[in-house]
């Protein structure tokens, strides 16, 4: 028999925890599936297990380590009687109410969860070159994001990799802390916009690293320096820098959903009128409908908003 819920929130990030503290405060007993332990941002806690300091978190004056801010949204959502399940969902059917919800066999007959509404905090994941010492020094001098982890760099030479919008962006935003910031990239043109090509060309604190890949990121509990080799000669080098920016895009955590919600061109759920997708009574939040502000903070902000949609869209239906 599957296990019959008011609520059911998928992901644990700040977005599903936040949810679930709104919610399990409500009364709606949630039942959070919020994910496996894994080494990518794919796992219980989100992106903020893959961080150290967190500084900009409201509330913490002195910062913050991000695994550590997560067991504490953790154990305020089981103090309010969230029940938190560490499983992946591993199908979905959104086609039906209440919503089916497998974890483990997806072939399974029964489902192992029913919920009148469901929360969708499953996050996205930042893509990484997998190169030998980024796993190692991710937190330590590897980031994924410049807006949260540039004010550590100040003084520094530090090194974004990609050539899209979102590595010009973390460049630029970098130049307010870094000395020296050097832009690698694959290729010898551009994919970001014009505009962003413009104003970091117009930077005299960037320069560009043209037609390298990094192939090794060096350094004995922090970052020290890349090896970067030329992708035509095939001739290597050194780059003496203390952190590294990885920049080659995102992708959003919706491979269960494909067909059952309306994603954006790039694989986002679309949410509309806060935090309501196309499908009645599904609700998302967080980085997985995100692409534009991805913080922890933001991401806690609309987990909050789609526990109270959900709760009014529930109170509507009588339940
Ligand atoms: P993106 O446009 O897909 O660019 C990714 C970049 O990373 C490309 O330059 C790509 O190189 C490079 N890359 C991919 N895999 C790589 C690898 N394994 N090794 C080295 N380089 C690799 O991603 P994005 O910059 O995150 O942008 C995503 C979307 O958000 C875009 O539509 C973008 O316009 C938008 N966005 C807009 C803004 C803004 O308007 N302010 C800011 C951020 C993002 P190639 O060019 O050789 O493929």
């Amino acid at each position: 028999m599957p296990a019959k819920h008011k609520v059911l929130i998928v992901g644990s990030g700040p977005a599903g925890l936040t949810a679930a503290v709104y919610s399990a405060r409500a009364q709606l007993h949630p039942v959070v599936v919020e994910g496996e332990p894994s080494s990518t941002s794919d796992q219980p806690g989100g992106q903020l297990m893959l961080t150290t300091d967190v500084e900009n978190f409201p509330g913490f004056p002195d910062g913050i380590m991000g695994p550590e801010l997560m067991m504490a949204m953790r154990a305020q959502a089981t103090r309010f009687g969230a029940d938190i399940v560490t499983a992946k969902v591993s199908r979905i059917d959104l086609g039906r109410q209440p919503f089916a919800a497998w974890v483990g066999d997806p072939e399974a007959a029964e489902p192992t969860y029913e919920a009148d509404a469901v929360i969708v905090a499953t996050g996205a994941r930042a893509l990484m070159l997998g190169v030998p010492g980024e796993d190692r020094l991710l937190g330590y001098g590897v980031s994924t994001c410049a807006t949260c982890d540039g004010f550590f760099f100040r003084g520094q030479h530090i090194a974004v990799v990609g050539g899209g919008d979102s590595a010009l962006e973390e460049a630029l935003f970098l130049t307010r802390f870094a000395s020296k910031v050097t832009v690698i990239h694959r290729r010898d043109r551009l994919r970001a916009s014009r505009i962003m090509q413009d104003r970091a060309f117009a930077s005299p604190d960037i320069e560009f690293l043209w037609t390298h890949g990094v192939t090794e990121v060096t350094g004995d509990g922090k970052v020290t320096g890349l090896r970067v080799r030329h992708t035509t000669s095939g001739e290597e080098a050194e780059l003496p820098v203390t952190g590294l920016f990885v920049a080659i895009g995102h992708q959003p955590n919706t491979a269960i959903f494909h067909g059952q919600l309306e994603l954006d061109e790039n694989g986002y759920i679309r949410t509309h009128d806060g935090s309501r997708t196309d499908v009645e009574g599904v609700f998302a939040c967080g980085d997985v409908q995100d692409h534009v502000y991805r913080q922890a903070i933001t991401a806690a902000g609309s987990g909050c908003m789609a526990a109270i949609d959900a709760e009014r869209w529930l109170e509507a239906r009588g339940e």
